[in-house]
């Protein structure tokens, strides 16, 4: 018997990885968090398949959930929204299967933040403009810890996307204007991939009225970094005919 802590991905069902529709299918438990997984990820489980939301559980009551799965051996699919590792509430979910001596297995799956730059149609690093992408989100009913503060990270100037604060956009512009200017990019998408996506982008002095307008309110990702509307940024090393690497010779080229 086995947990499998399984990646939804951000809505689309198309987005689901095969190994983890692969599992959904065969497990006789699906635990999933309703809040966020939309139901057609789980249109593929099967008829006799104990299909369980977990939204409105705690965690002994998830807990309880593995432990009757165990009894039975039954193996569960732990289905949780875009990756399952970046802010999933998994890791406490994964001490309590250690401590009760149950094996779990990881599948990884696409989170929003890729899924809301695929839906801008932006790379989140260019060359000599953001090497770095910052993952976090702002203080609001849940700290951060001291040092991780945004405008502490901001200082860094690199592609930041935040989740779990677009109702904390105040404060996000607050701490975002003084090292990246009011001028900079950002862009707001909610339930990214999914029909319902909404996209609004503009700068950090006229987003917040933007989102108002549209009134957004929850499961959206915020972007912001200059790579959002950059042109001018260099081509990269990687197809430049000049470069070597493991894959290709460097082309010699002619002295104009
Ligand atoms: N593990 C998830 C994040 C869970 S926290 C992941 O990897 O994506 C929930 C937050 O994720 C939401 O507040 C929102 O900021 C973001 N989020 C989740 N699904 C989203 C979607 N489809 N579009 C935009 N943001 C989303």
């Amino acid at each position: 018997m086995r947990v499998y802590i399984i990646g939804a991905g951000p809505g689309d069902p198309g987005l689901l990885t095969v190994r983890g529709a692969e599992l959904i299918a065969r497990c006789p438990v699906v635990l999933y968090t309703g809040s966020l997984v939309p139901r057609e990820v789980l249109a593929t489980a099967r008829p006799d398949a104990r299909v369980l939301d977990s939204s409105s559980m705690t965690l002994d009551e998830i807990v309880q959930v593995f432990v009757e799965a165990r009894d039975a051996d039954h193996d569960v699919a732990r289905v949780h929204t875009g990756d399952p590792l970046i802010f999933g509430s998994t890791a406490e979910q994964m001490r309590r299967l250690v401590a009760l001596g149950i094996e779990y297995e990881i599948v990884p799956g696409v989170s929003s933040f890729t899924a809301a730059a695929a839906a801008l149609g932006r790379e989140l690093t260019l060359p000599e403009l953001s090497q770095t992408v910052i993952l976090t989100r702002a203080s609001g009913r849940t700290a951060v810890p001291s040092g991780e503060e945004l405008v502490e990270l901001a200082k860094h100037r690199a592609t930041l996307a935040l989740f779990l604060s677009i109702t904390l956009m105040d404060e996000v512009i607050e701490a975002l204007v003084p090292s990246y200017g009011e001028d900079c990019p950002i862009a707001v998408v909610q339930k990214a991939s999914t029909p319902e996506q909404v996209i609004v982008t503009g700068t950090l002095a006229d987003i917040r009225q933007k989102v108002r307008a549209a009134r957004i309110k929850s499961q959206a990702m915020i972007l912001v970094g200059r790579v959002l509307t950059a042109t001018e940024f260099a081509d990269s090393r990687l197809y430049d005919p000049t470069f070597s690497h493991r894959h290709r010779k460097a082309k010699k080229v002619a002295a104009p």
